[in-house]
């Protein structure tokens, strides 16, 4: 199918194709036709599946005849963190070039008077994180009686979270005639609970998980001998060896991150770093300069990264194999997205390597050998050599590896004949170091202990919540 076969005004092909979309993705070809027709939807689909147009293009359809009055907006859009309602928000300025719809987004971060000068002009799309917006409306800032359009996005993440009570209290906020679309990478229960009680009869629309999109993504493994040192050398050779146009290099740990930034800056390289420790304004500006492509390799851990929508990203260098498997499959579903090629290439030492098979296992096949990139080169400067962890690291005597450190059946051929790792690395693999905290598993899967999952939910709710940056930080493109 294609997008003009859908049912789309003209003005919204034409914003389609300013965008440089020629087909619709799968879930936009099953999604859009259901949504215009006023159904609901449960959508089972990923972030980098195109499910931000396959919402926001029929809503853009459906709100293009009325006018929002004041402080009662049309439809609503629930995000679970800032950076995806701020996507979804640029998501809407794209899509909706042609059409005078307003929007306001309700975000930690963004100043509430700004917000609310909106509201009170009145707005056809609210975009929102559930605590933000609950707060707008005890406030009586915002009346939710006119909403007929919902989208709860991320919906397992919003779970993941402890935000679901907060949904719920929304949903029962809006009128019973409406149209919902709820989004989520998985079914858990509990979500399965809220689509059996707030939904009419919806159609379930689900997509490939990253596991199989990433067929469009061409894998290699670079086995490296040696340390932080040895690594960074290798790395280096493969991004110049590679056609790179943008790519995230993945740690496993935040002094890594600023660390082989630095190191990849000294090399003359275009990179900068993105951890859970930066401000929160300096996390945006770093990701729209990346968007930008004014940075050209973002240096990032996991948890800094999940979730964020970076088009069009060439590679996925994986400096450590991530230690849970999942998390591979998440930092190679950066690059390939929506048809596109990409390429993930994965450093293998030999603290990584026990990690390696429950990646492979969970991929179902090995990663092959990269051919003609060379291993660590050794064109080493100041910046490396003053490293005193990397030197330290790399020198120092190996040691035995405890025996209870060692994950079951997830040992990989490589540990035969070289180096054991020292005892600061294997504290730091076993997340006893500097290694971020890691969100649970969505579904069920997760290996966190429920204490573990709860202390994370409320890491999260505290990066999301707070008023991290004020009016006069905001970035610029959240305040348009
Ligand atoms: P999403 O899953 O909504 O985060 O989208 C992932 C990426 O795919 C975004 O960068 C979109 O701009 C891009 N995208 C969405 N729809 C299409 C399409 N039909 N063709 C090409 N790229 C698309």
């Amino acid at each position: 199918m294609q997008f003009k076969e859908m049912g789309l005004s003209d003005p919204l092909l034409d914003a389609i194709g300013s965008a440089g979309y020629e087909n619709p993705t799968p879930i936009q070809a099953e999604a859009i036709p259901h949504l215009l027709m006023g159904r609901d939807i449960i959508g089972i689909a990923q972030t980098g599946t195109g499910k931000t147009a396959s919402f926001t293009l029929p809503m853009i359809e459906i709100l293009s005849t009325g006018r929002a009055r004041a402080r009662m907006p049309r439809s609503l859009i629930l995000e679970p963190t800032r950076e995806l309602a701020a996507q979804v928000a640029e998501n809407f300025e794209v899509y909706g070039k042609n059409h005078k719809l307003s929007m306001a987004l309700l975000i930690g971060g963004v100043s509430f008077s700004e917000q609310e000068d909106k509201l009170d002009r009145g707005v056809d799309v609210l975009i929102a994180t559930p605590g933000r917006l609950l707060d707008h409306f005890e406030r009586g800032k915002v009346l939710l009686a006119d909403i007929k359009v919902l989208v709860v996005d991320e919906a397992d993440r919003m779970l993941d979270m402890g935000f679901i009570p907060d949904v719920e209290r929304i949903i029962k906020l809006l009128p019973q005639i409406r149209q919902t679309a709820m989004f989520s990478a998985t079914m858990p229960s509990e979500i399965k609970r809220l689509t059996d009680a707030y939904m009419m009869s919806p159609r379930t629309v689900e997509v490939a998980p990253p596991a199989s999109a990433a067929e469009t993504v061409t894998q290699g493994l670079l086995r490296v001998s040696g340390g932080f040192k040895e690594k960074r050398a290798a790395l280096r050779s493969l991004i110049r060896e590679s056609d790179v146009n943008n790519a995230i290099v993945f740690c496993n740990r935040k002094r890594d991150v600023s660390a082989l930034e630095k190191s990849l800056r000294s090399h003359g390289f275009n990179a900068a770093g993105l951890h859970g420790d930066m401000h929160q304004s300096a996390r945006m500006e770093t990701l729209a300069k990346f968007r930008d492509g004014e940075i050209k390799l973002l240096v990032a851990s996991d948890v800094a990264a999940r979730g964020l929508d970076i088009p069009n990203m060439s590679h996925v260098f994986n400096f450590d194999v991530p230690m849970h498997a999942e998390d591979y499959i998440h930092r190679i579903g950066r690059t390939g997205r929506a048809g596109n090629e990409g390429h993930a290439y994965t450093l293998v030492t030999r603290d990584d390597a026990k990690f390696l098979g429950g990646v492979e296992r969970l991929l179902g096949k090995p990663i092959p050998p990269i051919g003609g990139a060379s291993a660590a080169s050794g064109d080493t400067t100041d910046a490396d050599k003053s490293d005193s962890r990397s030197e330290g690291e790399v020198g120092a005597a190996p040691r035995r590896r405890r025996r209870s450190r060692r994950k079951p059946g997830a040992e990989s051929k490589t540990t035969e004949n070289t180096p054991e790792m020292g005892a600061e690395a294997a504290s730091d693999s076993n997340g006893n170091g500097d290694a971020e905290p890691r969100e649970p598993v969505r579904g069920g899967t997760s290996r966190d202990a429920p204490t573990k999952k709860t202390r994370q939910r409320k890491e999260d709710r505290d990066d999301d919540g707070g008023d991290a940056f004020g009016k006069d930080e905001t970035p610029a493109f959240l305040l348009r």
